[in-house]
């Protein structure tokens, strides 16, 4: 039996540290905020080059304070693409802004800049660009655009901790920079929490007041806020997992190169590898037009796989008053249907990837 994720192995490698942590938390009474949530603040952005970041619940909550901060609201259009976790796009609307959506590039599988300049109007106020799988979005193209029209981007960067765009760590190469740390994202927490990286001091003292309530003092409020703090418990437990990010991240690497490797010329499309890039491999997706069948046997052999994302938003009954319809995006819409994600995560090991890469091999040799 091979796990698609098994966090519960992370843990037992990390339990002295873990548990150390989680106990100063607990004997200093302090659990909403406070000193873990600050040094945590300090520690993530000094790791990802942003001069600030703030602490919020989640990587939803992070995207909808850094669109209110780039005063997103009613009457706006905000760009991003069709395939993506659904919070990219909720967010969008929680502001009353209107998602408006650019599709993805064949290769890459992140917004297709040739088509971003005509998806942009005068009421448009925000790029969100998604670093889907862990792969950084064509920044430089994205922001120089942006900057032609006086457009905010936001970068998505809820998959990509740790992952690189020509030299520079992603989170640090729009004007906001939205993490989640969900158990399962390459840094996650034990249980909720996201963050929002920014170079520009007005915002952070923007979003640091929206997290809580809009106070600047207890009880006193200048702006109509949220409750979108910080546990202590999860700052301090990603204090201990900031520490292995790296090594987690090299093992996602390593792991990703063996297969591909292993799949070369095995039938399935593996991600396109960029030198500019450093991919952090959240997901390894392979992509076959046998993508059911595929898993289908795999599954049979005792191998879980998973699919990120059998629907494009577009095409989600929820999003159906955004107007779109089935065929609008070619590229979302293909890849909805052949893409299959693999295990992948740093305590699997390599005769476990060589395990799946030859299954998948035999399957898709089944087929064919
Ligand atoms: C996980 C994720 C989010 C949302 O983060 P939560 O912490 O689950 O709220 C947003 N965007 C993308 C691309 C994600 O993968």
């Amino acid at each position: 039996m091979i796990r698609f994720i098994d966090l519960a192995a992370q843990y037992r490698r990390l339990k002295p540290e873990i548990d150390d942590a989680v106990g100063r938390v607990l004997s200093s009474g302090q659990f909403v905020l406070g000193e873990e949530v600050v040094a945590f603040e300090r520690e993530f952005a000094e790791c990802i080059g942003a001069p600030f970041a703030v602490a919020v619940n989640s990587g939803t909550s992070a995207l909808h304070l850094a669109l209110l901060a780039a005063s997103v609201g009613p009457g706006d259009e905000v760009i991003t693409v069709p395939f993506t976790f659904i919070a990219t796009v909720a967010s969008i609307e929680y502001t009353g802004a209107r998602p408006v959506f650019v599709d993805i590039d064949a290769t890459s599988h992140t917004l297709d800049v040739g088509r971003l300049e005509a998806a942009i109007t005068s009421r448009t106020r925000a790029i969100i660009p998604v670093h889907l799988y862990g792969r950084p979005a064509d920044m430089d193209s994205i922001v120089d655009i942006a900057n032609r029209h006086g457009v905010t981007v936001i970068e998505d960067a809820a998959q990509a901790h740790g992952a690189r765009y020509k030299g520079r760590a992603v989170g640090s190469l729009g004007d906001l920079a939205c993490f989640s740390f969900y158990p399962t994202k390459n840094l996650g927490a034990y249980g909720e929490g996201g963050l929002i990286a920014t170079g520009s001091p007005h915002l952070a003292r923007t979003m640091r007041l929206l997290r809580d309530w809009g106070q600047d003092a207890k009880y006193q409020h200048v702006l109509k806020g949220f409750n979108y703090r910080m546990d202590a418990l999860q700052g301090a437990i990603l204090r201990v997992k900031l520490r292995h990010l790296e090594a987690w991240n090299e093992a996602r690497r390593l792991h990703a190169a063996e297969y591909d490797r292993q799949l070369a010329g095995s039938g399935v499309i593996t991600p396109a590898v960029d030198p500019e890039l450093q991919h952090a491999y959240h997901i390894y997706a392979v992509r076959t037009t046998e993508r059911d069948e595929l898993r289908s046997s795999l599954h049979a052999r005792g191998i879980e796989t998973a699919v990120h994302y059998p629907l494009p938003i577009h095409l989600q009954p929820a999003y159906a008053g955004l107007g779109y319809r089935d065929g609008d995006f070619p590229q979302s819409e293909a890849l909805a249907r052949e893409v299959m994600s693999l295990p992948i995560y740093p305590e699997l090991t390599i005769e476990a990837v060589r395990c799946v890469a030859e299954a998948v091999g035999r399957g898709v040799h089944v087929q064919s």
